[in-house]
C-alpha cells in the first residue's frame, strides 16, 4: 500500500530540499496533514510563491530584494567603491550581521569548482569586470571561503581584475582551511575583515 497521490508528491518537494532524507519528508509530510490547520498550510504555500513572485535579485550586485535595487545598493551613504566579493547571499548576511562593511558587496552565486562542474561562465563575474573597467571601483575584497573552491576562485578574479587600477585584498581567516565564512561567529568575520590583506 503506498500514500495517497498528494501526500507522495508533497515527500518529494521535501525531499529536494537539502539535508533532508526520505524518512524526514515522510515526517513533515504527515506533520502538515495531520498536525496543521488548513490556514497555516495556505500562509506556508503563499509564503513559497511569494518567493519567486516578490523577490528578485539585485542587477548591480546579485543581493536579493523586493525593490529595483537591494537595499545596500541603493543607501547613498555606503561607499559604492568599495566592493566585498562573496559567495553566496548567505555570506552577505553574515557580514552585514556584523554592522561594521560599509561598502557594498557582489555576490558571485557560487565558486570555481571542477568535481561540480561550476566554471567562471556560471558565476557572476561580468558585472564586477565591467565596474572596474570603468574605474568604478577602489578596492575590492575577496572574501570567497577558504576552500578550494573559494581559494580558486579568489586567484582566478585577482587575475582577471589585477591590471585594473584596483587594490584587491584578501579576508584574513582566522578559520582552519576549509572554513565557511556563514559559519563564523561574528568576532572571527570582524578579525578576517580588519586584518584583510593585500591578494599578490
Ligand atoms: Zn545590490
Amino acid at each position: 500500500m503506498k500514500y495517497p497521490k498528494a501526500v507522495l508528491d508533497l515527500i518529494e518537494c521535501f525531499e529536494s530540499l537539502p539535508s533532508v532524507g526520505k524518512k524526514t519528508a515522510e515526517r513533515y509530510a504527515l506533520y502538515c496533514l495531520m498536525q496543521k490547520e488548513e490556514a497555516e498550510l495556505i500562509d506556508f504555500s503563499n509564503a513559497l510563491i511569494g518567493l519567486k513572485k516578490d523577490i528578485h535579485i539585485c542587477p548591480c550586485c546579485g543581493n536579493i530584494t523586493e525593490n529595483e535595487l537591494c537595499d545596500v545598493c541603493s543607501d547613498d551613504t555606503r561607499n559604492h567603491r568599495l566592493i566585498l566579493v562573496v559567495e553566496s547571499i548567505k555570506d552577505l548576511f553574515t557580514i552585514e550581521k556584523i554592522n561594521e562593511y560599509q561598502g557594498i558587496y557582489h555576490v558571485l552565486n557560487g565558486a570555481i569548482s571542477v568535481s561540480k562542474g561550476i566554471g567562471v561562465n556560471d558565476l557572476n563575474i561580468a558585472s564586477l569586470e565591467e565596474k572596474c573597467k570603468n574605474g568604478e571601483v577602489d578596492e575590492i575584497i575577496l572574501a570567497t571561503n577558504a576552500t578550494l573552491e573559494g581559494e580558486t576562485t579568489a586567484r582566478y578574479l585577482h587575475e582577471l581584475l589585477k591590471d585594473y587600477n584596483v587594490k584587491i585584498t584578501r579576508l584574513a581567516y582566522g578559520l582552519p582551511v576549509g572554513g565557511d565564512l556563514s559559519y563564523a561567529d561574528e568576532m572571527t568575520v570582524l578579525k578576517a575583515f580588519e586584518g584583510r590583506r593585500e591578494y599578490k
